[in-house]
């Protein structure tokens, strides 16, 4: 069975060897332990791709590879990052072909010339979904809320696909979406949104005041709800029907009503870096 390598970059970076949906031995998680502040934030995007390399070559040791598949951050387009929200320093950045060539030049390097392929990490979460359901075969949509919220879609397609900034309400005060744009639903659910909102509570106290009924809470939380069920009704109404999937960070957020079109998967490095291999399975077969 072919074997492939899944990187997974969303706050640390998370490094599996993967057959067929699984994945096969232990993680390697860069920054072992967890910090406070996002460690990627202030890496120049060269120690990225070493400190991706290095994981690779250890999670590979010395198997043979077929892929190797990294689910990242932000607009992603034939290799590139094209634009990247919350790690500014690698807009524009040709991540594929840097670790390409990382991969192919360093000393004694096992990797050297297995093709590496880069998505969007909500692609890589949605492709993870259907690959553990066994749902390969059809179109898997995936909301992942922290943040920021993304929105991800297997089969991977190629485009922008941003559809965390979908416009859910014309209200001209809701303008607190991190990319200054008015009405987005990342503006509502996404947790840096929430703290403008609410200056004096977390987010968890948002929701926690809101069973209690804190009537101010209680009118956001159904907000939330509202503007998520609005940004998947435009959705299906640009690419049809289908199960839509809920995870990320703040997915404890979110109650879903029985029979409604939504399922959460809980939130897993495991999850991202099956997806990301099984893309770049698929698009280099
Ligand atoms: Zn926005």
């Amino acid at each position: 069975m072919r074997r492939t390598v899944g990187v997974l970059v969303m706050e640390h970076i998370a490094v599996g060897l993967v057959e067929g949906a699984k994945v096969v031995g232990a993680l390697n998680i860069y920054p072992q332990k967890s910090q406070t502040l996002d460690p990627l934030q202030s890496m120049p995007a060269e120690s990225i791709v070493e400190c991706v390399r290095q994981q690779v070559e250890k999670v590979a040791n010395g198997a043979e590879i077929a892929a190797i598949g990294i689910g990242f951050p932000g607009i992603i387009r034939a290799g590139v990052v094209e634009d990247s929200p919350n790690l500014h320093q690698v807009k524009g950045f040709a991540l594929q072909a840097a670790l390409q060539a990382a991969l192919a030049s360093a000393l004694g390097g096992k990797a050297a010339g297995v093709p590496v392929r880069v998505f969007n990490d909500a692609d890589v979460m949605a492709a993870g979904i259907a690959a553990t359901q066994g749902k390969l075969h059809q179109l898997t949509r995936v909301w992942t809320l922290g943040n920021g919220v993304g929105f991800g879609r297997y089969p991977s397609s190629e485009g922008i696909w941003e559809g965390g900034h979908s416009v859910v309400t014309l209200d001209p005060k809701e303008n607190f979406c991190g990319c200054g744009g008015r009405g987005h639903l990342e503006g509502i659910l996404g947790r840096r949104s929430m703290r403008m909102r609410f200056l004096d509570l977390e987010p968890e106290e948002v929701f926690e005041n809101a069973r209690t009924g804190d009537a101010r809470c209680a009118e956001f939380v159904t907000l939330c709800h509202r503007a998520l069920a609005a940004a998947t009704a435009t959705n299906i109404h640009m690419e049809g029907p289908g199960m839509f999937f809920v995870t990320g960070p703040d997915v404890k957020f979110i109650d879903i009503l029985q029979g409604s079109r939504f399922e959460v998967v809980p939130t897993s490095d495991e999850m991202g870096i099956i997806g990301a291999a099984v893309n770049a399975d698929r698009a280099t077969q």
